[in-house]
């Protein structure tokens, strides 16, 4: 299986009803990734602080933790296990866990407010919730409206020095008294999985309001890691011999900056990162500073993150004075990147390769990828689709179940873009209408208005569904909307992305007041504040006399308000 050729083989199969293409050698499942991690033996695993854990290490510690989510919690293949907390080792050593006790892994965002947290952990139905601290605090007020959840770990009480406060009728253990790295001869749990197993539900901004838990398989997770060896593999085939691997003992160190909640930090780093035996240095959060530091100490040769927080790097006073010398990949994906990005890096980073990754959380990480000399000649594009994978761009409002051979095609065509592939999710958590509106025939309806040049590569040129991209974190505008109509001086709003040179976008929010009353900018801002997680709140309010635009079946027409306001405000 060593030989690219051999490994990267693909080959057609059904996978609910739909004929696929598929990696012919991929892991069948996330437990079999595990098995196979175990041979990278003594090498760092896990770079935390100052702890770290290897390969062997958390083998056996990840196999222990299995036993005990099926002994003690009686966690059952499917059932389901929150992880709610920010990037900590116990996050990634419960993610592996669960998987291979054949639970379902549900990633909530860490930074909603109690009742998005509780509204993740009711909906995915979590019979076990793994919890950092913070959340725990926030979660107490909440727990007795989960009558599912049978237990909560909290993570990291052992480094904030405090015991657990315990939720009533709901076993509370500190994860410290339940982690162990048993000696001896250690194997994981015997549950059968199959590659279209469910593994994953992950929360995403919908475009309707309250978030969706997108539904990943076995599958899905091991094609995404499969396509990314088979890029590092390509990428490294064509660089041979150009650039010698300096990193300690040939191993790679990936610096992770990115929410492991996120699709990205999960599949594409954590993931990748425990198949391909590199390094992970983990961050609790983002700070370009801190990132300089670890980039040095740690040798790391892959960074990225989303756009904005690779541009804080190179912007960071300490950048010249720091080592960074080992790095040899800038991957970075998840929001629009500036093309003149690509300069920057090969400006600073001399033997760094940029890469943009594109993908959705429905298409479990990465689809298309734009790197090396490819996307030094098209820095707008962010590349052709993984082998696996099916592109094409359909009509905005068009009405078909898969793209038909009669529609317009070439460089010109600009429209939705549509992604086939055993990638691609088998839907929402408990939403079919939903589903079966973005989801059709196995193709994904992603709501990204693109085109597709001569070569195959996609471009990326607006967005149609209604989202807000803030720094990579995807923002729901009807969510927002739906808050600032809840207060009492509201008559009507919209909320749109406001261009933001660094974040991407921000979220600004166009307000019509009720006759008569008044409100500042200041007060709708807390009133969000208090509802949503904080990053959702608009940093720009406007108020206006006259109605909103509409067109005529009642649709605020979003774009004109948008281009109104911001060409406003630059003049
Ligand atoms: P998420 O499901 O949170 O990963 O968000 C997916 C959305 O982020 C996509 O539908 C795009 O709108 C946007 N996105 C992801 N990657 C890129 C990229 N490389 N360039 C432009 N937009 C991107």
């Amino acid at each position: 299986l060593t030989a690219p050729g051999q490994l990267f083989e693909m080959e057609e199969v059904v996978i609910r009803g739909i004929p696929t293409r598929v990696w012919k050698h991929a892991p069948d499942s996330l437990r079999t990734v595990l098995e196979l991690s175990r041979g990278h033996g003594d090498k760092d695993f896990l770079v935390y602080e100052d702890e770290r854990t290897t390969f062997e290490e958390h083998f056996r510690q990840a196999a222990a933790l299995a036993q005990l989510l099926r002994d003690r919690f009686g966690v059952q293949k499917g059932d389901r296990v929150a992880l709610v907390m920010r990037n900590l080792p116990e996050w990634a050593l419960t993610f592996w866990a669960a998987a291979a006790a054949g639970a379902i892994v549900v990633p909530v965002n860490a930074w909603w407010k109690g009742d998005e947290l509780e509204y993740a952990l009711a909906d995915s139905g979590s019979s076990v919730a793994v919890v950092d601290s913070e959340r725990h605090e926030r979660l107490l007020a909440h727990y007795q409206n989960l009558p599912q959840l049978r237990a909560v770990v909290v993570a990291d009480e052992q480094r904030s020095g405090q015991p657990p406060t315990p939720v009533p009728g709901v076993e509370t253990v500190a994860f410290a008294d339940i982690r162990t790295t048993p000696g001896g001869d250690v194997q994981l749990p015997d549950v059968p999985l199959a590659p279209d197993d469910d593994a994953t539900i992950f929360y995403t901004s919908g475009t309707t309001g309250r978030p969706k838990g997108v539904v990943g398989t076995h599958r899905n997770m091991c094609t995404n890691l499969m396509s990314l060896f088979f890029l590092n593999t390509r990428a490294q085939l064509r660089r041979a011999g150009e650039v010698a691997d300096v990193s300690e003992g040939g191993q790679n160190a990936y610096l992770l900056s990115v929410p492991l909640f996120h699709a990205t930090g999960c599949h594409s780093i954590l993931v990748a990162n425990t198949a391909a035996g590199g390094k992970l240095v983990m961050m609790h959060h983002f700070d370009p500073e801190r990132a300089l530091e670890l980039i040095e100490r740690e040798r790391i040769t892959t960074f990225g993150g989303v756009p904005a927080m690779v541009m804080q790097i190179l912007d960071s006073p300490d950048f010249a004075k720091r080592d960074t010398s080992s790095v040899r990949a800038v991957a970075y994906g998840g929001a629009p990147a500036p093309p003149e990005l690509v300069r920057r890096i090969k400006q600073h980073f001399p033997s760094g390769s940029p890469s943009n990754g594109y993908g959705l959380t429905e298409t479990s990480s990465v689809t298309t990828m734009n790197m090396g000399d490819d996307y030094v000649r098209k820095p707008d594009s962010v590349g052709p689709p993984v082998p696996v994978c099916d592109v094409a761009v359909v009509p905005e409002h068009f009405e078909g179940d898969e793209p038909t051979e009669d529609l317009p095609r070439g460089p010109q065509v600009v429209g939705e873009l549509w992604v086939k592939g055993p990638n691609v999710v088998r839907g929402y958590w408990n939403k079919p209408e939903e589903t079966a509106r973005t989801f059709t025939k196995g193709w994904l309806h992603t709501g990204d208005i693109a085109r597709i040049d001569e070569e195959g590569f996609v471009y990326i040129v607006d967005r149609a569904k209604d989202l807000v991209i803030r720094g990579g974190e995807n923002i729901s505008s009807v969510e927002v909307e739906s808050v600032l109509f809840e207060h009492p001086a509201v008559a009507d709003c919209a909320v749109i992305g406001v261009p933001h040179p660094v974040l991407g976008e921000e979220v600004g929010a166009v307000v019509v007041l009720r006759p008569g009353a008044q409100v500042t900018a200041e007060e709708l801002t807390r009133h969000v504040k208090e509802r949503l997680a904080a990053f959702k709140a608009p940093a720009h309010i406007w108020f206006r006399s006259e109605p909103l635009p509409r067109n005529p079946q009642g649709k605020v027409l979003k774009r004109e308000l948008r281009t109104e306001l911001v060409e406003q405000s630059s003049t």
